[in-house]
């Protein structure tokens, strides 16, 4: 199937409240024209160069979603336009956002990345450090940015038992946390699944799933 047909196809499937992010890393522009021909908007990249190049290439109506670990150093490079950043995983991280945004006079929409899989090798916060730092005074202080929800990783395994506890415990997050409304800080999207577990994803209160290979076919490193 075309690019064009798998995207009809997992749009089909989604319920209208749940939003795309078509992701795209390793894929050439020719594919990610291909998407956008067929009316796709969100693209989602996990490098900051790859997509900083991307969106140079691309219609400029395109929305940019970084969701890999960002490195504070690179925040620079796409603070004027990326439109939303999924893996915000610490003060430190977030001040700096805050400060590149505020030099392009924006404001920056950003998901706290939680720790939801047995794994150790997910990235991510707990909840209680969520919480702490979302009432902490020196969050209060960030004018740039908002916070508008969680992501998560699940585990990556075939047991969907733990898939789905996994997302579950995301959903408990972020209904926790969102009555938090500050200033700063209104939730209102659930960054969870993938290809491989976007259904199960959506069935636990996902609003926003993160599609590559399902949409652009397997990638080659
Ligand atoms: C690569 C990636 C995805 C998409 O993965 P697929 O299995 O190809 O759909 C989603 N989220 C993150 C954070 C990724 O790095």
């Amino acid at each position: 199937m075309s690019i064009a047909e798998n995207l009809h196809k997992i749009k089909q499937e989604i319920p209208n409240h749940v939003s795309l992010v078509a992701v795209s890393k390793t894929k050439p522009i020719s594919d990610l024209m291909e998407a956008y021909k067929a009316g796709q908007r969100i693209f989602g990249e996990n490098k900051i160069q790859e997509m900083t190049d991307k969106h140079e290439q691309m219609p400029k109506d395109v929305q940019w979603h970084m969701i890999g670990h960002v490195q504070r150093n690179k925040v620079k490079y796409m603070a004027s336009f990326v439109s939303l950043i999924h893996g915000v995983d610490s003060l430190k991280l977030l001040k700096e956002v805050n400060k590149q945004a505020k030099k392009h006079d924006r404001i920056i929409d950003c998901l706290l990345q939680i720790k939801i899989a047995e794994e150790d090798s997910k990235f991510g916060m707990s909840s209680h450090d969520a919480k702490a730092l979302l009432t902490s005074e020196a969050f209060s202080e960030l004018k740039h940015i908002k916070i508008t929800g969680v992501m998560g990783m699940a585990t990556f395994t075939d047991d969907e038992q733990q898939i789905t506890q996994e997302f579950k415990r995301l959903k408990t997050v972020y209904e926790d946390l969102k009555d938090i409304a500050t200033a700063n800080c209104q939730f209102q999207t659930i960054s969870m699944g993938m290809s491989g577990d976007y259904q199960i994803a959506i069935q636990c209160g996902s609003t926003m799933i993160r599609v590559g290979s399902s949409i652009f076919g397997s990638r080659n490193y």
